[in-house]
């Protein structure tokens, strides 16, 4: 069997596998409720900014700088990633190599990523094993967390090592060949005692296979790993609200309704909007497109948790276990809402099954958690979302918020005196 043939084997079941894994996890989408998607060149700037400038990961200079040198470097080396499949479908070896110009640009730049990387990820791998960060603590931070996100770090160093080994190995049977575009393999190279050529040989092909390999697989862990956030940091960062947090969005059904209100003489037919199947958010079906992407693309770095109040005042939120909850509900219900359509019920929700009530009315709405959210994630939409369901479907809300609402209908204050009493304040 030849290399090119066995490679083309094991591309088709990679890319088999990874379509299978995105049909059950996107195959929902259809069935969830629109996002509006509108400025596209607004959008295209705050994902340079966000996503490719990766600012508000640098709002922690040090780790921030790993973190992004991480990222770049994966973008970079993904290029030489591309030209391992087409060697290996076409039998040849360096293909980019018939541009030299590009090829040195991309082949310096991913020989000295890989190292930066492997440096980055040493220093995560020995954070997460020797110190006690508080933020990766929680209660939704399960022994499972704490394994996905070492055994990511593991494959990712083990993929800059074999990167690193097949260049090496490049070079001691390529002599003077690429010595000057691969300045850290050609130093490590000399460290080594001239191997015989096919034993070199070997080794290369060894370390080809292993980092082809690796990237193989873990395109197909990746979709159930808190790391898809790979495929899709950079997508829900372009979709992501572009408003300012604070502005709460109207529910059309409501203002519709408002609307005759106000003006009875507006023809129903002008504001006719069809009957919701429910108000606000009770399960996985309620909430948009957008928000599912939000929990795919969650990396559970818990910087949102770390800066939320109701948290740090020993509240029961946590703005990362809301994120969390939705991504472990859908994973729960999708395949049945795949199989029987959106009316699927399995007898739980999203509600009180995984999110209590407890923590939706701690949340003051402040919006530091999605401020803070390297991914633009907009957590307490959700929980807005929710609160809404309880309001309105269940009429089911704290006492001094019911007595705040009930003030607010009978006296048009949220006070408990009628507007006559108003001015009494000052007889005292
Ligand atoms: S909006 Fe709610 S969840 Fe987010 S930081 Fe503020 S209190 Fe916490
Ligand atoms: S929601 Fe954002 S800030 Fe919070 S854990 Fe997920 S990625 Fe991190």
């Amino acid at each position: 069997m030849t290399k090119s043939f066995l490679f083309l084997i094991v591309l088709l079941i990679t890319i088999g596998v990874f379509l299978w894994s995105m049909r059950r996890i996107f195959g929902i989408i259809p069935l969830l409720k629109s996002f509006p998607i509108k400025n596209p060149w607004k959008r295209l700037k705050v994902t340079l900014e966000v996503a490719l400038g990766q600012s508000r990961i640098f709002r922690r200079p040090l780790v921030g700088l790993a973190h992004a040198l991480v990222f770049w470097g994966f973008l970079i080396i993904t290029l030489g990633s591309i030209e391992m499949v087409i060697d290996g479908l076409s039998g040849k070896e360096r293909f980019f190599s018939q541009w030299p110009d590009f090829y040195r640009v991309i082949v310096f730049s991913g020989d000295i990523f890989s190292v930066l990387v492997l440096v980055s990820i040493l220093a995560f791998l020995a954070r997460r094993l020797f110190m006690k960060i508080r933020r990766f603590y929680g209660v939704e931070m399960k022994p499972i967390s704490k394994i996905d996100a070492a055994v990511a770090l593991i494959i990712i160093l083990l993929l800059m090592i074999s990167l690193l080994g097949t260049n090496i190995f490049y070079i001691l049977t390529h002599p003077g060949h690429l010595d000057d575009s691969l300045p850290i393999s050609a130093l490590l190279a000399r460290f080594l005692h001239s191997p015989d050529p096919s034993q070199a040989h070997r080794m290369h092909e060894t370390f080809w296979w292993m980092h082809i390999l690796l990237i193989f697989a873990f395109a197909n862990i990746l979709p159930y790993s808190k790391h898809f956030h790979v495929f899709t940091s950079i997508p829900n960062v372009y979709f992501s609200r572009i408003e300012p947090l604070s502005k709460m969005d109207h529910m059309p059904e409501i203002e519709k309704e408002v609307k005759l209100m106000l003006d009875p003489s507006a023809s129903p037919s002008e504001t006719e909007l069809p009957t919701p199947r429910r108000f606000g958010v009770k399960d996985i079906e309620d909430l948009t497109w957008k928000n599912y992407l939000d929990a795919l693309a969650c990396t559970e770095c818990g910087r949102c948790t770390d800066v939320c109040p109701a948290n740090l005042t020993g509240k029961k939120l946590s703005p990362r276990k809301i994120v969390m909850d939705v991504r472990a509900r859908a994973k729960e219900k999708r395949v049945g809402l795949l199989k029987h359509g959106i009316n699927y019920e399995d007898g739980r929700a999203l509600l009180r099954d995984y999110i209590s009530e407890e923590e939706l009315w701690a949340c003051t709405t402040c919006n530091a958690c999605a401020r803070e959210c390297p991914v633009n994630i907009n957590q307490p939409v959700i929980i807005l979302g929710m609160r809404r369901y309880l309001a309105m479907e269940e009429a089911v809300v704290p006492p001094l918020l019911a007595s705040m609402l009930s003030n607010i209908e009978n006296n048009g204050a949220p006070w408990q005196y009628p507007a006559e009493a108003r001015e009494a304040w000052m007889q005292f």
